[in-house]
């Protein structure tokens, strides 16, 4: 119950109850919810006796989309629209489009025109609808499959006719098929001179992505976001892979859907957009969103129309959630509020610990137990690495290592160049692989996201150490020996060179700490430089044996001549694992 029921229940002044909380050191106020052992606490203190009650279950406590689907009967299911995400490089005109599709369809005679941004939208073509979501790119969406959601139909990749295909189409192009979501290409910016599909389509055709007219299965559409050339081919287009996909619902369930963004507004409070993808959800329902529970209060529609009721597909925005629920959480409809809340109180306290343990996403170790009991065929890696030579020699290596294990299936759903990113931490958990970095380090969000998912990366800089760990992983015989400890990183702010030739370089340790005992790695955007030991480490003119995240120092890496301004360097030990039993 909140401190407000809990006071109203027992008599006691809710200024004594927040007075004992903060004793117990819990800041509260009135309006938090506070669980029943603590309650218990509090009351004892006045001399009150409690009981706990304990509620019903909620019928049925919905875990995942797909769940809820396989569950329905396919009579009740009816066709719903597809929901659409846009991907592709930086500066392709994925916003562009977007703005595209909109501002030609918007629906006639709704009130001034779309306005209103909540995250997604949906139009209306030859009298059918489509939803898009609003945040173009794969971080988005993958970050979003991390978490279990799975809001997105068909995507949309966008290239650039001038450009061509890039790093981030190529990442996008992983990320899809990792996620087994039909894609369609968007050759985009045919307007200008330097337009050249033809290029596109043959580099799509390297990168395995062969469109329908070099003889392939991916539909392909050349457009202008700008003249707006060729919309309504694309949205045709769409319209035709929907039915492929046969995309159905329930509407007269009570509703399922996914949080596509929230966010607690200083005049509004918890502002929710939902796609509802089963069911229809009614302005004031009681739902339960991951771990927070509410009444609507009142529902909009993209255009900022008041609405009663949205069917599947339909993107809205809700207010009246007690908290501001996470991208990708999935939200029901209850019937009673007062267990909603009591099983939000459950999940929230539940994360607390998972963040505690937090072991999700799979190590090389729990793959190869896996592997052992049969459990798993496939062998996901997500290979980044310094340059493409590495990547390509690591390739040729593993081709022979699936030729030779036929057991097991060594897969790399993405591979790429440069810094370890959250993206590819997500798309690990997203697909349950492991993380190769050769000669490549995770930056230090990166790091963080991993740690908490339990997503294992590891490091290598000698090839043929890395294809004997696999094929280890492979057959069964892995023996993990050390484990490396990261303490820190630092940013180089200036360097000089002293007398003796040594580099000495400044630093400003921005993350944990330097200890002289550490080892150090010495990063240019992501890739290694050096690896070695800390020759020396001054503050001032002193030696010290640490500095703290915060302060600057002085440093020079043994045996390295090598250290530029805006260098990162990163400060790690190992420890000696024993080999489980
Ligand atoms: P995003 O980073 O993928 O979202 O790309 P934007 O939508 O912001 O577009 C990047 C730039 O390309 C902008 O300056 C757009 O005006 C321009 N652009 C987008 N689409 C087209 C197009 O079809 N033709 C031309 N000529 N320019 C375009």
């Amino acid at each position: 119950m909140t401190v407000r029921e809990f006071s109203e229940a027992t008599g006691i002044g809710a200024a004594e109850i927040l007075k004992a909380l903060l004793k117990g050191g819990v800041i509260a106020n009135i309006n938090q919810q506070i669980d029943y052992e603590t309650a218990a606490v509090i009351a004892a203190d006045f001399n009150l006796e409690t009981t706990e009650h304990v509620p019903e279950k909620l019928a049925s406590l919905v875990e995942s989309i797909d769940e809820v689907m396989a569950a329905e009967k396919p009579e009740n299911l009816r066709p719903r629209p597809p929901v659409v995400t846009i991907m592709g490089h930086v500066d392709h005109g994925k916003t562009k489009l977007l703005d595209a599709v909109r501002s030609t369809r918007v629906a006639e005679g709704e009130a001034g025109g779309i306005t209103q941004h909540i995250g997604a939208y949906q139009i209306e073509v030859q009298n059918r609808k489509i939803s898009f979501l609003d945040t173009p790119g794969h971080e988005a969406f993958t970050a979003m499959r991390a978490r279990g959601a799975q809001a997105t139909d068909i995507v949309v990749l966008v290239v650039a006719a001038d450009d061509g295909v890039m790093p981030q189409t190529l990442e996008a192009i992983s990320h899809v098929q990792a996620a087994h979501v039909p894609m369609i290409v968007a050759i985009n910016k045919i307007d200008l001179p330097a337009a050249n599909p033809d290029r596109v389509k043959q580099q799509l055709t390297a990168s395995d992505v062969i469109v329908e007219d070099y003889g392939g299965t991916v539909p392909c559409v050349e457009v202008s976001a700008r003249q707006k050339i060729n919309i309504d081919g694309l949205l045709e287009m769409i319209l035709l892979v929907a039915d492929l996909e046969d995309l159905k619902a329930n509407p007269d369930a009570p509703a399922v859907g996914t949080i596509v963004e929230a966010e607690l507004d200083k005049n509004r409070g918890s502002v929710a957009t939902v796609l509802v993808q089963n069911g229809t959800l009614r302005a004031e329902d009681n739902v339960l969103v991951g771990s927070v529970a509410g009444k609507i209060k009142i529902m909009f529609g993209d255009s900022g129309k008041r609405l009663r009721f949205a069917e599947p597909s339909t993107p809205v925005e809700i207010l009246g959630l007690e908290g501001v629920p996470q991208a990708g959480d999935i939200l029901q409809v209850v019937d009673d509020l007062h267990i909603a809340r009591e099983i939000a109180l459950q999940r929230q306290r539940q994360y607390r610990m998972e963040m505690i343990a937090s072991t999700r996403g799979p190590s090389l170790d729990d793959l190869f137990d896996k592997i052992q009991q049969g459990q798993v065929k496939d062998l996901n890696v997500i290979l980044k690495a310094d340059v493409q030579g590495s990547i390509g020699a690591i390739e040729h290596q593993f081709n022979q290592l699936n030729v030779n294990q036929s057991e097991v299936q060594l897969r790399i759903i993405h591979r790429g160049t440069g810094t370890i990113t959250e993206s590819d931490v997500n798309l690990a958990v997203a697909s349950h692989a492991i993380i190769i970095g050769f000669n490549a380090r995770p930056d230090p969000a990166a790091r963080r996201a991993a740690e908490q998912q339990g997503v294992d990366i590891r490091f290598y800089n000698i090839i043929y150490q890395l294809t004997d760990d696999i094929k280890k992983a492979m057959v069964g015989m892995l023996e993990p020996e050390y484990k490396e400890i990261t303490e820190g990183y630092a940013e180089v702010r200036n360097t000089f060179r002293l007398p003796s030739r040594e580099i000495v370089a400044g630093l400003y340790v921005s993350d944990g700490k330097v200890q002289r005992n550490l080892s150090v790695r010495v990063l240019r955007s992501g890739v290694v430089i050096y690896d070695g030991k800390i020759g020396s480490l001054k503050r001032f003119k002193d030696d010290v044996r640490e500095v703290q995240a915060g302060y600057e120092c002085g440093l020079i890496v043994e045996g390295s001549n090598d250290i530029e301004v805006s260098d990162t360097m990163e400060f790690y030990r190992t420890e000696k694992v024993e080999p489980v039993m």
